[in-house]
């Protein structure tokens, strides 16, 4: 079957919730992917950050077929061999004292929001049902009704209602919003360390420690998604290094797994994680021995890999790259580490044509909003390959 074929089945049976591209891929490897046709692409998404260790690693397959062979899934009704030693070793990387595996991001959102609820009903003593979170403006945390509820985005909302309540939506950027927002009933605040899907949002300079001070001073956890821009994505471990801030809740998802299989999991204290008692929570797949084996070896990648220090240095050569670009149509190019969004000005007419104009150079990236094309390759490319996107780039842009 060919790439029409293929397309025209999905559209006569699945349902209408995305918009792809009309690539249909059918084989990964590194930072390449083949569609159906056999013609190969650059992939410059990375799944939106879920495959910063490559498609298809060799290393995370052989630990996939591994455990496969032995057990996959045994529920959290009974134990397994994977889940402590998971759990061990992202405490020993990041410094927290307890782990909750989950699946999805959105899950381990869900997840952090009702720790935060219950630490601030059981330890912060907030009375029964009035606890609030605070949300930023273009936020974006997944797609449960929760959490399209707390979204700024009329698009992910609109028609899904009535939402939960207790999230009061402020400006992203200014920590005097949040000074403002800040009552004896805020638990926690939740935020991404720079916006992805709100475009490659990087907010100024001592911005997230202002927010840090702020949280300390109030008795406020400091909830931090970094399901997108964490696992070495912005050119550290993760994006809330750049300030040296210590979230109480660290959410991470995407490459967790690079790409193999849904991992997802919320970090935290003692004081807050412990507020779980037995019932209170829990995820028929979350930590199961397939994917709590695919999530080490996911990690040892990205630490042997120093795949964070790739991102740095060749964010840096690829944004230096594109700001030599004198385009009339690029209103900015913004970045942190591999983490890149060219921002074009309304008069381009939207990025979408553009990408489509990419995939047919063999390049392959998506628009985020209207105006901006996000760039995020897999974090084991190399310069060369940033060099031959680039001329693609330069070539699509004139
Ligand atoms: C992708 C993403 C999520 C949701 O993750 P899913 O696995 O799609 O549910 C949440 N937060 C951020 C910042 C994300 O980028």
């Amino acid at each position: 079957m060919n790439t029409r074929e293929f397309i025209s089945i999905e559209n006569l049976y699945g349902a209408f919730n995305y918009n792809p591209l009309n690539v249909v891929i059918t084989k990964g490897e590194g930072v390449w992917v083949y569609d159906v046709e056999d013609k190969k692409y650059l992939d410059f998404l990375s799944a939106y950050s879920a495959v910063n260790q490559g498609h298809c690693h060799p290393r995370l397959l052989e630990a996939l077929k591994k455990q496969a062979e032995k057990v996959t899934l045994t529920s959290r009704a009974f134990r397994n061999e994977q889940l402590p030693l998971l759990c061990r070793e992202l405490c020993q990387l990041t410094g927290y004292a307890r782990v909750l595996p989950m699946n999805s991001g959105a899950e381990a959102v869900e997840t952090a929001i009702k720790a935060a609820r219950k630490w601030g009903y059981t330890v912060k003593g907030v009375e029964n049902g009035k606890a609030e979170i605070i949300v930023f403006d273009n936020n974006f945390h997944g797609r449960t009704t929760t959490i399209v509820g707390f979204s700024s985005e009329q698009k992910y909302r609109e028609g899904f209602e009535p939402f939960t309540p207790g999230f009061r939506l402020v400006n992203y950027g200014d920590a005097d919003a949040v000074k403002a927002a800040v009552n004896s009933n805020t638990v926690a605040v939740i935020l991404e360390p720079v916006q992805g899907e709100g475009g490659i949002i990087i907010p100024p300079a001592g911005y997230l420690k202002q927010i840090e001070a702020l949280c300390r001073d109030n008795n406020v956890l400091l909830l931090v998604d970094e399901i997108q821009t964490g696992l070495g994505r912005c050119g550290k471990m993760f994006a809330f290094e750049y300030e040296n801030v210590r979230p109480d809740v660290l959410i991470i998802g995407k490459a967790l797994s690079g790409g193999f299989y849904p991992v997802s999991a919320v970090l935290a204290s003692d004081e807050v994680l412990g507020v779980f008692r037995p019932g209170d929570h829990g995820s028929t797949f979350g930590g199961n021995p397939l994917g709590c084996a695919v999530a080490r070896e996911a990690l040892r990648i990205i630490v042997d890999e120093k795949l964070p220090e790739k991102s740095a240095e060749l964010g840096k050569y690829f944004i230096g790259l594109l700001k030599t670009l004198q385009n009339p149509k690029i209103k900015e190019i913004r970045g942190l580490g591999l983490f890149i969004g060219v921002e074009l000005l309304p008069e381009a007419g939207g990025a979408r044509k553009y990408c489509e104009a990419l995939r047919e150079e063999g390049l392959l990236c998506k628009e985020t909003h209207t105006h901006i094309i996000r760039f995020a390759p897999p974090l084991v490319i190399k310069k060369e390959e940033l060099d031959w996107a680039f001329e693609r780039i330069r070539k699509v842009l004139e």
